[in-house]
């Protein structure tokens, strides 16, 4: 994140105001917050002392339905940050084409200083503070960085006790017994695929041979790569935060993740050759996917980017400076609101799934997400043809309108 994120959010709505004929007031009305709470979070440690915490949970725009975002436990939280955060889910929602509008949560901590019990103390008592402005039609939260399925469960169980009934569906992210979705964990890297395959098709083109860059083997990027590799895409290279590695021919990921728990890295591989995040960023190939943190493509290394598309798996990888450099000579780069839309989406049908009290299997649940990003990027592309638009720009565009209509 930058000095002022919520700043940058402003701007990204400021640059497709002209193309949308947007007043003054209504870029206002679009950027300005219908809520942020602040609390504070006394917790009692382990050595009976009291420290107090502060959290935050910022309701951006509702007018598409209930807002829906991530909690983070993090140190570096701000207000503006979760303010960047919550405009920002507003789009990805908006179009991902959910029924959502945007939120998000923080809380400034650092999660490995507490013990398992107080992290359980601080996960309630934010729960129990936010309790009366979330809820299963209100506001909808779910895990971020460094929050996971337990916390969901911890904060849901305050959250019940609160009002006294079962809410299931106020919180997704949750373990599987406790109404959880069983193929969240891959939703978001095979959504980017099936986002990426849809576009590829709008080019007479497909994944077959496709040579992909992955910064970031996590969560988001293996199961990208393992879907990419289902559907004759080649893996050249692949990262985590200590460094990567480049095979031309194709990098045998199940051997990598085994190298990397033997030795602690990805470095060495055999046959592999041994590169830095910024060298495997300018690696000759056609896809890069930045899936680890935002604001790793900037003005100073778009000129090297050697990729002819870029997918934004994480939030803010490519900086809309970037952006437009790398536009101007035909690199179009996936935005993050479409791209990992596949986490959110697949988080709308967890809800959905609690609502109706059903269960859906992973393939039913994984076929429905296919279907969902493969139809709101076909929107998106055409959109982007018929305008003459960057993909970013079209996708932004869109959501704007859409929110705009709901709120009319
Ligand atoms: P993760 O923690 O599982 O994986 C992150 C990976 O990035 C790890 O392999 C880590 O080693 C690597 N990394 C960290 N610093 C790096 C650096 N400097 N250079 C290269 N690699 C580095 O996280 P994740 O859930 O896979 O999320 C990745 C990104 O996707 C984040 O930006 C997140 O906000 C975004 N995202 C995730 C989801 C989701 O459902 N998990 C949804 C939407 C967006």
């Amino acid at each position: 994140m930058t000095q002022d994120p919520y700043a940058d959010g402003v701007k990204s709505v400021e640059n497709v105001a002209q193309f949308l004929s947007l007043t003054a007031e209504q870029v206002a009305r679009l950027t300005h917050h219908n809520r942020i709470v602040e609390v504070n979070l006394p917790i009692q440690r382990d050595d009976g002392t009291i420290q107090l915490f502060t959290g935050f949970r910022a309701q951006h725009n509702n007018a598409r339905g209930p807002y829906k975002g991530g909690i983070r436990f993090h140190p570096g939280v701000t207000q503006s940050e979760v303010k960047a955060l919550s405009m920002w889910m507003t789009w990805k929602c908006a179009v991902a084409d959910i029924p959502f509008g945007g939120g998000k949560g923080g809380v400034i901590v650092d999660p490995k200083s507490l013990s398992p019990k107080e992290l359980e103390k601080l996960a309630r008592a934010y729960s129990r503070a936010i309790a009366p402005v979330i809820g299963d039609d209100t506001d909808v939260p779910a895990p971020d960085v460094n929050t996971d399925p337990q916390i969901m469960e911890w904060m849901l169980s305050e959250y019940e006790a609160f009002i006294g009934r079962p809410a299931k569906a106020t919180f997704t992210g949750k373990p599987i017994e406790k109404g959880g979705a069983e193929g969240r964990t891959e939703a978001t890297g095979f959504g980017g695929v099936w986002v990426l395959e849809e576009i590829l098709r709008s080019q007479n083109q497909s994944l077959s041979g496709q040579r992909i860059v992955i910064q970031g083997y996590g969560n988001v990027g293996s199961f990208f790569a393992q879907k990419a590799v289902s559907l004759g895409a080649l893996v050249i290279g692949i990262s985590d935060s200590k460094g990567g590695i480049v095979h031309e021919k194709g990098i045998d990921l199940a051997a990598a993740v085994e190298h990397k728990k033997q030795t602690g890295s990805f470095a060495g591989l055999e046959g592999s050759k041994t590169v830095g995040n910024e060298e495997l960023l300018t690696t000759d190939c056609d896809i890069l996917v930045p899936s680890a943190l935002e604001n790793v493509i900037t003005v100073d290394n778009a000129s090297a980017i050697k990729a002819k598309l870029i997918i934004e798996m994480a939030n803010g990888p490519v900086t809309p400076e970037a952006n437009s450099a790398l536009f101007a000579r035909g690199v179009n780069s996936v935005p993050d609101i479409l791209a990992n839309s596949g986490g959110v989406t697949g988080s709308y049908f967890e809800w959905l799934q609690n609502k109706q009290d059903e269960h859906w299997s992973k393939d039913e649940y994984l076929q429905k997400l296919e279907a969902k990003m493969k139809q709101a990027t076909q929107v998106v592309v055409t959109f982007a043809k018929e305008k003459n638009l960057s993909l970013r720009d079209s996708a932004y565009a869109i959501a704007i309108k859409r929110v705009l209509e709901a709120m009319a």
